[in-house]
């Protein structure tokens, strides 16, 4: 049997013909770029956030680089970031100027780890960006404590967490900014690149609206230096459309989330993924872990099971990272992870019997069958 890891074009064939009429419809308008429909989208995802506004991106890079540059932040500070997600997270804070600072990860909700965020605070820390990895919120309480003690901001890198919570209130909505990704395969995802800020403050979210937008505020008035990092209108049309099915969607993948949980929890050396109190995880990601991974990993591969790696490397070893001087042995727990992790196929429309399969190769790859 072959097993994708997603399946996209299963998605697709689902909202089909409202995705076709609302491309014609566009294409007839061809208002392609800031066209009413990116607004009315921005409006659509921040209500779901349950935020006051939303400002579309060209990618979630984008959304966390210019969250990053909203808040001020550039050369001369430091921001906290785990040790343990996609490097997108960091780029963002380089790309300001400002100098990234890695923390350890906690070992069972693989986000980063609160405990040991203080100690990585110095005079120049100007913000911590939580991630929300996997699906999964950071423990987000005491992440708002540790803020406010230390007068830092927060920038919640929510790329893989579009409708997650945390104790009732979505990923996203409970700091300063909440940056999302629409990279295809992202619960919500556009066809193409897309990328999204939420934000309750009006101030934050008009300097996003000119960042984005070559520095505007009238057609060839330039206040600011901006780039250019708009979300497409046709991505636009795409996404809220694919909206009205999410909720839906990320229940499909918690119940699929929980048919491996039953198939797979009496093998002692496969460690299920922890969900924690008050948190809704919405399973962007399906990982265990287990030992001899790369063996595993390669075994299944030949079964035809497409499983991934999410993500093989801590940040803190990526070459990209050198001039930091970090070494192996500084944060024990994102290297141990990131050696032990694998993503099993996961999609709102993986079929059980699919599952079935996966779970069952696992198992008998485990005990050396
Ligand atoms: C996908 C992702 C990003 C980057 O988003 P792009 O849209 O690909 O630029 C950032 N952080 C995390 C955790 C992600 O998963």
């Amino acid at each position: 049997m072959k097993v994708e890891f997603t399946n996209l074009k299963q998605q697709y064939l689902e909202i089909k013909s409202e995705v076709d009429a609302g491309l014609k419809k566009l294409f007839s308008k061809s208002n392609f770029i800031l066209g009413k429909e990116v607004k009315d989208f921005e409006k659509a995802f921040s209500h779901y956030c349950g935020s006051k506004f939303g400002v579309g991106l060209n990618s979630g890079t984008d959304a966390l680089f210019l969250g990053c540059l909203s808040l001020g932040i550039g050369q001369g500070d430091e921001v906290i970031v785990p040790a343990f997600t996609f490097i997108a997270t960091a780029f963002a804070v380089t790309y300001t100027g400002a100098k990234v600072v890695f923390v350890d990860i906690d070992e069972k909700t693989k986000t980063i780890d609160v405990k040991k965020i203080e100690k990585a605070v110095t005079k120049k820390t100007k913000a911590i960006i939580p991630v929300h990895l996997y699906g999964q919120s950071a423990d987000m309480d005491e992440i708002i404590a540790i803020a406010k003690r230390h007068k830092l901001k927060i920038i919640e890198d929510a790329a893989q967490a579009h409708g997650a919570q945390y104790k009732g209130r979505s990923c996203g909505s409970m700091s300063d900014v909440g940056c999302f990704s629409f990279y295809p395969t992202k619960n919500l995802g556009a066809f193409g690149d897309g990328g999204m800020v939420v934000t309750d403050n009006k101030k934050i979210y008009e300097k996003l609206t000119m960042l984005r937008d070559c520095g505007r505020l009238g057609r060839y008035k330039h206040t600011i230096k901006g780039y250019n990092s708009r979300l497409d209108t046709m991505q636009a049309v795409m996404l809220t459309a694919k909206l009205k099915h999410l909720d839906k969607w990320n229940k499909m993948r918690q119940e699929n989330a929980s048919l491996y949980n039953s198939l797979l929890k009496d093998e002692e050396k496969i460690i299920t993924p922890f969900q924690a109190e008050n948190r809704n995880h919405i399973f962007h990601i399906y990982a265990v872990r287990v030992k001899k991974r790369d063996f595993i990993i390669e075994s299944m591969l030949k079964k035809g099971i497409n499983a991934l790696i999410h993500y093989p490397f801590p940040l803190h070893l990526q070459e990209a990272y050198q001039e930091l001087g970090y070494k192996k042995g500084d944060f024990p727990i994102a290297e141990k992870v990131a050696s032990e992790i694998i993503s099993l196929p996961m999609s709102p429309h993986l079929s059980k019997e699919k599952i079935k399969f996966v779970a069952k190769i696992l198992k008998d790859l485990i005990d050396g069958r």
